[in-house]
C-alpha cells in the first residue's frame, strides 16, 4: 500500500465537521476561518515509543493518547477544539496497527468536533506528532485565553477530577507494584486513554486566573504557573489528602501506602491530564458552578502567596519540611 493509498483509506475518511474548516486534507494547506470574535489557540505535542507510551499499549489507545494529550493543552487554555494536524512516521504499513490507531484518534476528534485537516506521512521509527487548533473568544478586543501567568496572590488552588492513576499504572508496568486487577485495569486506562478536560477549560473562561493541564505532576506544573506569575503557593495536606480520597481506589492506598506516599503519588504522579488552576476566593460559586455545569469535580488545595517556591502546610498550620519533588522513590 502507498502513501496515498494509506492516507485515503485511513486518514481521510468521514469526520465530524467543524464550521471553522473550510478545507480539509487532499490540498497542499487547509484552510482554516477563523471566526469574528476569536483567536486561534495553537499546540503541538509528539510521541515517541518508548518515552511516551510503553510498546504494550494498543494501537487504538495510543491514537487516543495522542490527541488527548493536545487536547488537553487546548482545555487548559480555555480554547475550543476545531482541527489537527498528524505528522506520522512508521516502520512499515501494517493495516491492523493503522485501522485501530484511526479508529482511536478519529473516535475522540469526532467526540470534539475536533476535524483531522492535513499531516505528512514518512517511513521511520514510531513516531507521532499532532499540532491542534482551537479558539478563544476575544471580549472587547482581549483574549480569553487561560494563561499561566495571571495567579495572584490569596487566589485559591484547584485540581481537577483525580491524580496519581496514571502513575501508578506505570509503577504496576514496571514491576514496582502489584494491585488488584481492577485497581489496575481503572488506573490503566486512565494512563491510556486519558479524557482531556475541554468542557471543564472552556467553563473556567473568566473564572480561573491561571491554568495548566497536569502532565508531569501536579508539583511540577503547578510550579509553571508559580513562576509565569511570580508568586509561590502553599498546600494543605489535609485538604490535599482529599484528592487520596478522589482516588477510586482510595481504600487500597490506605491500607498499602504510608500516608506520605499516598500524597507522593497525587502530588508528583504525572500523565493525569487533568486541569489545575487558580481562581479568587470571590469567585468560588463560579468555580463551582464550572464544576457542576460540566460534571467535572474539583478539588480546591490551597491558596496562592507572594512568596516564592512551593510550601506544604499540616493540619496545624506548619509548614513541612517534606519533600516531593519527585514520586522515582515510590518503589
Ligand atoms: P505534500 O507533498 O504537499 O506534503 P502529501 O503528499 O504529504 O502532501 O500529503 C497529501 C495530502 O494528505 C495533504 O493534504 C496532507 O495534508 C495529507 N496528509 C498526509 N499525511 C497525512 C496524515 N498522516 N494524516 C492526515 N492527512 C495527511
Ligand atoms: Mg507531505
Amino acid at each position: 500500500m502507498g502513501e496515498f493509498d494509506l492516507i485515503e483509506r485511513y486518514f481521510k475518511v468521514a469526520q465530524a465537521s467543524n464550521a471553522s474548516v473550510a478545507l480539509g486534507i487532499g490540498d497542499d494547506c487547509a484552510l482554516l476561518q477563523s471566526r469574528p470574535g476569536t483567536q486561534m489557540a495553537i499546540s503541538t505535542d509528539m510521541l515517541v515509543e518508548g518515552r511516551h507510551f510503553l510498546s504494550t499499549v494498543s494501537p487504538q489507545a495510543l491514537g487516543h493518547k495522542a490527541l488527548a494529550v493536545n487536547l488537553s493543552d487546548l482545555a487548559a487554555c480555555g480554547a475550543t477544539p476545531i482541527g489537527f494536524t498528524l505528522a506520522l512516521a512508521l516502520p512499515r504499513v501494517d493495516e491492523a496497527w493503522l485501522a485501530g490507531f484511526s479508529h482511536g484518534l478519529l473516535q475522540l476528534a469526532a467526540a470534539h468536533q475536533c476535524v483531522l485537516v492535513g499531516g505528512d506521512t514518512t517511513q521511520g521509527p514510531l513516531n507521532i506528532c499532532i499540532t491542534v487548533f482551537g479558539e478563544v473568544p476575544l471580549v472587547n478586543g482581549k483574549s480569553q485565553a487561560l494563561l499561566r501567568s495571571g495567579a495572584q496572590v490569596g487566589d485559591d488552588i484547584y485540581v481537577s477530577g483525580s491524580l496519581g492513576d496514571a502513575r501508578l499504572a506505570l509503577e504496576v508496568f514496571r514491576g514496582n507494584l502489584q494491585v488488584d486487577e481492577s485497581i489496575f485495569s481503572h488506573c490503566r486506562q486512565r494512563m491510556e486513554r486519558p479524557t482531556p478536560r475541554i468542557a471543564m477549560g472552556s467553563a473556567l473562561r473568566g473564572v480561573a486566573s491561571a491554568a495548566i493541564d497536569v502532565s508531569d505532576g501536579l508539583l511540577g506544573d503547578l510550579g509553571h504557573i508559580l513562576k509565569a506569575s511570580r508568586v509561590g503557593a502553599c498546600i494543605d495536606i489535609p485538604v490535599a489528602m482529599n484528592l487520596v480520597a478522589a482516588c477510586a481506589y482510595s481504600a487500597w492506598l490506605k491500607a498499602n501506602i504510608p500516608p506520605e506516599k499516598q500524597l507522593d503519588l497525587v502530588l508528583c504522579g504525572g500523565d493525569d491530564y487533568e486541569l489545575v488552576f487558580t481562581a479568587a476566593p470571590a469567585v468560588r460559586a463560579a468555580v463551582q458552578a464550572a464544576s457542576q455545569n460540566t460534571a467535572t469535580p474539583v478539588t480546591r488545595i490551597g491558596q496562592i502567596e507572594a512568596e516564592t517556591g512551593q510550601r506544604l502546610r499540616d493540619a496545624h498550620g506548619q509548614v513541612c519540611a517534606a519533600q516531593f519533588s519527585s514520586f522515582d522513590h515510590f518503589a
